[in-house]
């Protein structure tokens, strides 16, 4: 691999402690649940399997290629990696971030999709999907994931969790703190009464009002 390159996969291995970290942080996963990972041309830095995302150091971070198989690196990647590297086959996105974080988990654990009552759940595409269950790491899941996370920029995962995609770390971890967050208003408001859905006419005047600056 050239200097460049590997300067380049080395950025992104610090990129991936930094938000593990924060992720952790705030709560978002817990232990070695959740994983990152960040694409850079055809190769994908991923976080490793078994290390607690807020101990995470760069070095531990294994590069694959699109096919899954380690080009660099010590570490088993994460048992997820299949479905990452499904996501980068089938989207531009260039960052994934997956999680078991606690009111994402409620609503995947109960219901199908995460209806917009809030209109900040646009800037994720809308309603979220709830991919159906499959056991972690298979291809079934990844499978699941993709027709889930069509035309979104997450899906949720039945009894499972959350996934994110962005076109870097940045935006893949903020899209996971706004799921996180739509979900938990989701849940609160279900606890108080019945949460009122955004109509499509709604939410399209909502869309026309940001267009139009
Ligand atoms: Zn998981």
């Amino acid at each position: 691999m050239n200097e460049q390159v590997d300067e380049q996969l080395d950025e992104l291995r610090r990129e991936l402690c930094e938000y593990g970290r924060r992720a952790a942080a705030l709560g978002l996963v817990i232990g070695t649940s959740g994983n990152l990972s960040a694409r850079k041309g055809d190769l994908v830095v991923v976080t490793p399997s078994g290390v607690a995302l807020d101990r995470l150091r760069p070095e531990d971070c294994p590069v694959v290629d699109l096919e899954g198989r380690v080009v660099e690196g010590e570490r088993k990647p994460s048992s997820e990696t299949p479905m990452h590297l499904a996501l980068y086959e089938a989207t531009g996105a260039r960052a994934v971030v997956h999680t078991h974080s606690v009111f994402a988990t409620v609503v995947a654990s109960t219901m199908t999709e995460l209806p917009p009552i809030h209109y900040n759940a646009l800037l994720l595409g809308g309603a979220v999907r709830v991919a159906p269950y499959a056991t972690y790491g298979t291809p079934e899941l990844a499978r699941n994931v993709i027709a889930a996370i069509e035309g979104r920029q997450a899906a949720l995962m039945a009894s499972h969790g959350a996934v994110t995609i962005g076109g870097g770390m940045e935006q893949a971890f903020e899209a996971t703190r706004l799921l996180e967050w739509l979900c938990e208003v989701y849940v609160r408001a279900l606890g108080v009464g019945r949460p009122t859905v955004l109509t499509e006419d709604q939410l399209t005047a909502v869309i026309e009002r940001a267009l139009s600056g």
